[in-house]
């Protein structure tokens, strides 16, 4: 069987880490979201693991080789043999870049990059109506999942709130942020002919469906 070597990429919001745990599990694939990866070198206390921490520590952004270094120590892993799914890496072009150099001393190469598409009204009303549970963490939608009584939860009576994250002001920033700079990779995979839209402002179940298929083309077209 050929290698599925996935990057998943898509604005905040977009239903990526989602979609990445049903590819885990149908394909049987390591998903990489790297916050769990910088985690997992922290706890494991690579070297790798050492500097990311200390960046942290002190409230600093982990730099890309350090984060490059790391992903890269995952994917020389026996676990990723046969592929892998990464959310969150690449961000940026020179990360990008960095992927590509990575995978060309592995001897590997990327099979697609898939693309959530979903416009930044649908993601302002998908984050910005969320409300969690100051108590718990149980998470409602004003929309799509509204508790009982305005502002409580359902589960435990607590109040809900809009968690710093889901802020207006905080989603347009992270807006900002990813049509800077991690929309240039959209352009950046498509010249190599690697960019697969699925387009996510449909249900979960249906955007699952639909990723699920376009990687079932890849394996027809790879085995031809
Ligand atoms: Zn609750």
């Amino acid at each position: 069987m050929s290698e599925l070597n996935l990057v998943l990429l898509g604005p905040p919001g977009s239903g990526k880490g989602t979609q990445g745990e049903r590819l885990q599990e149908d394909f049987e694939l390591p998903y990489y979201a790297t916050g769990n990866i910088l985690r997992g070198a922290v706890e494991e206390r690579t070297e790798l693991g050492r500097t990311a921490k200390e960046y942290m520590d002190r409230g600093d952004l982990v730099p890309d080789d350090v984060i490059s270094g790391v992903i890269a120590e995952r994917l020389q892993k026996p676990e990723a043999a046969d592929g892998f799914i990464l959310d969150g890496f690449p961000r940026t072009r020179p990360q990008a870049e960095a992927l590509d150099r990575e995978l060309a001393d592995l001897g590997r190469d990327l099979t697609a990059t898939i693309l959530i598409d979903v416009p930044d009204e649908e993601v302002e009303r998908r984050l910005g109506g969320r409300r969690t549970c100051v108590e718990n963490g149980h998470v409602f939608h004003v929309d799509f999942n509204p508790p009982e009584k305005e502002d409580v939860c359902d589960i435990d009576g607590s109040r809900l709130i809009v968690r710093e994250d889901d802020k207006p002001e905080v989603i347009r920033h992270r807006l900002g942020t990813y049509h800077e700079k991690t929309e240039p990779l959209i352009a950046f995979y498509d010249d190599k002919g690697l960019l697969r839209r699925v387009d996510g402002t449909e249900a979960p179940d249906e955007v699952g469906d639909r990723i699920r298929a376009l990687l079932a083309t890849l394996r027809m077209e790879e085995d031809i």
